[in-house]
């Protein structure tokens, strides 16, 4: 789960990172009072779930309360990349001399918390990798020893901070950086630019925050906080349903029982010359419900031009799951072609059920290979 700039600098606070006194306004008229809460000059910024917003207009400075209103009223309503400004964070201005970048991540490779820092802050850190990659100092910690005072020296050091005071400051932030991360079970902990004022003083400016959906249980504050009109809509809908779907931008439908067959028949689909719509389980089932569920999410997504169903019968039956596509059948209108390929346990029987039946606009198919090329042509 993503959250705002104004969320995750919420759990900065609690951390003991310095961050800005703000408020989150909806109106214009809000912000204006904000700012005049928060005593002028203040930034008024969009929050949203994407990056850049500097670059697209969604950050501005404003010099008295009048002027937060009207820069709230600039700000609110605009699109930034596919996403419409609902509310603006209204914070103290704060004077910059220096830009730094300071994130931790999970790094997959070597399965440990990946700290980058560099001095290059405010530009896009791919842009930083791939440009200037010795200003980015990097440094893993293991999560059994914990993080060490020493290691975030040598950080400091190799992202080339020589201020005795700004090290100083530096050095308790990635400290309580990390005792965040782990604590609030995060993916990704970014701050971007992390500012030294004219004045010395170190505070983060932005906040980029990924909290592992997996351990939300662990965070109901935070889970509270999923803020569901800014999801995909397809998404939303079938998190109500209670289908496991992810909406991905090919034409092939792809309807799966079982994560990891649900992830190879995406495979298949691009081996066979083709583009997934979408990754969708089904999950151990193959009820009618569960078919109608998924046909529903799938059939909403308008880029999907054909539909490729592929059951693996274990536990579930391949005749339970022929009736299920029957059933939904019966019970939907659906205007694209459907592609079956059943195997396991019953899965002549529920072929000859298809078979019987013969609905139109389906087709079965006897390999998982040959029902992606036939997927893929159908598609076409
Ligand atoms: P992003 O563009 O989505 O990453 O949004 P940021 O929160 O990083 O803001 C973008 C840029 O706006 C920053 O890099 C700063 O240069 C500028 N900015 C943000 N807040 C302030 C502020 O309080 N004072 C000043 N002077 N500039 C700010
Ligand atoms: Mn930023």
């Amino acid at each position: 789960m993503d959250l705002y700039e104004y969320q995750g600098k919420e759990i900065f606070k609690r951390f003991g990172i310095p961050v800005s006194e703000g408020r989150l306004a909806t109106t214009p008229d809000e912000a204006r009072q904000a700012a005049e809460e928060l005593g002028a000059p203040v930034v008024v910024k969009a929050q949203v779930l994407t990056g850049g917003r500097g670059k697209a207009g969604g950050v501005k400075l404003a010099e008295n309360a009048k002027d937060a209103e009207q820069k709230a009223r600039e700000i609110l309503g605009l699109d930034i990349r596919g996403h419409v400004v609902h509310k603006v964070w209204i914070e103290t201005a704060s004077e910059i001399a220096k830009e730094y970048y300071l994130s931790v991540t999970f790094d997959r490779g070597t399965k440990k918390p990946l700290f980058m820092l560099t001095t290059q802050g405010g530009v896009e850190i791919e842009q930083v990798a791939e440009e200037n990659p010795e200003a980015l100092a990097r440094l893993h910690v293991d999560a059994l020893e914990g993080f060490q005072p020493y290691q975030g020296r040598r950080l400091i050091y190799g992202a080339g901070i020589d201020d005795p005071a700004e090290q100083k400051q530096v050095l308790d932030i990635i400290g309580k950086l990390y005792r965040c991360f782990v604590q609030t079970d995060a993916m990704l902990c970014e701050i971007n630019p992390l500012i030294v004022t004219p004045d010395g003083e170190v505070k983060a400016l932005d906040s980029k925050f990924t909290v592992d959906d997996s351990a939300l249980y662990r965070h109901p504050d935070v889970a509270g906080w999923r803020d569901t009109s800014a999801a995909d809509p397809l998404e939303a809908f079938a998190r109500e349903k209670g289908v496991t779907y992810v909406k991905l931008d090919g034409e092939v439908g792809i309807l799966g029982n079982g994560a990891g067959l649900s992830m190879s028949t995406v495979d298949v689909v691009v081996v066979a010359g083709g583009r997934p719509a979408n990754f969708c389980d089904l999950g151990g089932g193959g009820s009618a419900e569960g078919v109608v569920d998924a046909l529903e999410v799938i059939t909403r997504d308008e880029q999907v031009k054909s539909i490729f169903f592929n059951i693996f019968g274990g536990i579930t039956r391949c005749d339970e799951v022929a009736r299920g596509i029957l059933e939904a059948l019966a019970r939907m209108d659906i205007s694209v072609p459907i592609v079956v390929r059943l195997d396991g346990t019953n899965a002549d029987e529920g072929r000859t059920i298809l078979a019987e039946a013969a609905p139109p606009n389906l087709y079965v198919e006897p390999t998982m290979l040959d029902a992606a090329k036939r997927a893929v042509e159908l598609a076409a």
